[in-house]
């Protein structure tokens, strides 16, 4: 089975998932520290991707894991987890323990943008998972890994309510779930991800700015991979997403398929003048659902 693990400083690595299949879509992360953690489990579809690389770092047993939010490509195989590892237990945002135990609600929410068609045949499907597995976060929340080093749950909201980054200050590495944005291999700027219903500017800004308070080396995202240069990757991120709301803002008339594919051309272009390769725009456009994007901003500015 593919597998493709990158180990970082302070016992940290990052986990491909392969999720849709795809290198560079979705990537967990496992802190060896004294006391370890899972951070992410990415879709059901990805769990042996997962698992293979896992006990491909001698790792055989995973007691517990953090959940930066919701939305099934992080959460998708959390079910399997449970039930793969005897007394894993699972931090979350409360919201978990409501939807988790019975994830029916989040499929079908999913489903009604991307088809259970296309859910069933590229996350997968997912199981439920027992209440007394489930851990709730708290804001600021210090979880021990053990030798006096902590992570910090961070309540930051913006891109969902229900969204936790985990802060290694040990490391000073910030596991940043969605609240940043994309970046795919190769690429060294923020693509903005804005979906519905949740996103809304001045929340998610204001996470930000908490954030940037940290004393930050390294930001790791779902999607993808950990990167140095956190402060102006923050910076970066504010500025496209203003002038992507810019953007929407400027074709009220325009029906949700219209705009996206607007948008797209666009950013298309955005990307083609700053000088960025072609694979790297390409991976950028095909791993991207601009009709979401639109109607999350449009929910957005009409709230
Ligand atoms: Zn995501």
């Amino acid at each position: 089975m593919k597998q493709d693990i990158k180990q970082f400083s302070n016992d940290i690595y990052q986990i491909d998932v392969f999720m849709e299949d795809k290198p560079g879509r979705m990537s967990c992360y496992y802190i060896d520290s004294t006391d370890p953690i899972l951070i992410e489990v990415g879709p059901s579809n990805s769990f042996a991707y997962l698992i293979s690389s896992l006990e491909s770092l001698g790792i055989n047993n995973v007691n517990r894991s953090a959940m930066t939010h919701l939305h099934l490509d992080h959460i998708g195989g959390v079910g399997h987890l449970v039930e793969k590892y005897k007394n894993h237990f699972v931090y979350i945002h409360e919201l978990g323990l409501k939807h988790l135990p019975n994830p029916e609600k989040l499929w079908k929410a999913v489903s009604s943008i991307y088809t259970e068609e296309w859910l069933k045949k590229n996350w997968g499907e997912i199981k439920p998972t027992p209440v007394e597995n489930i851990h709730t976060l708290k804001d600021e929340q210090k979880i021990s890994l053990g030798n006096q080093r902590n992570l910090q749950a961070i309540y930051g909201p913006g891109h969902a309510k229900h969204h936790y980054t985990f802060y290694d200050e040990f490391s000073g590495t910030l596991f940043m779930g969605d609240t940043l944005g994309l970046i795919y291999p190769h690429g060294d700027f923020v693509q903005p991800n804005l979906p519905p219903p949740d996103f809304n500017k001045e929340i998610l800004f204001d996470t930000l700015d908490k954030l940037s308070k940290l004393e930050l080396k390294y930001l790791a995202l779902a999607h993808f991979g950990i990167h140095s240069d956190p402060y102006r990757l923050i910076q970066n991120a504010k500025e496209s997403i203003e002038v992507w709301i810019q953007f929407i803002n400027n074709l009220p008339t325009l029906s949700d398929s219209d705009a996206a594919k607007k948008l797209k051309k666009w950013i298309v272009t955005n990307y083609t003048v700053l000088g960025i390769d072609k694979n790297t725009i390409d991976n950028y456009i095909n791993n991207s659902h601009f009709e979401m994007q639109v109607r999350g901003i449009k929910n957005y500015l009409n709230t």
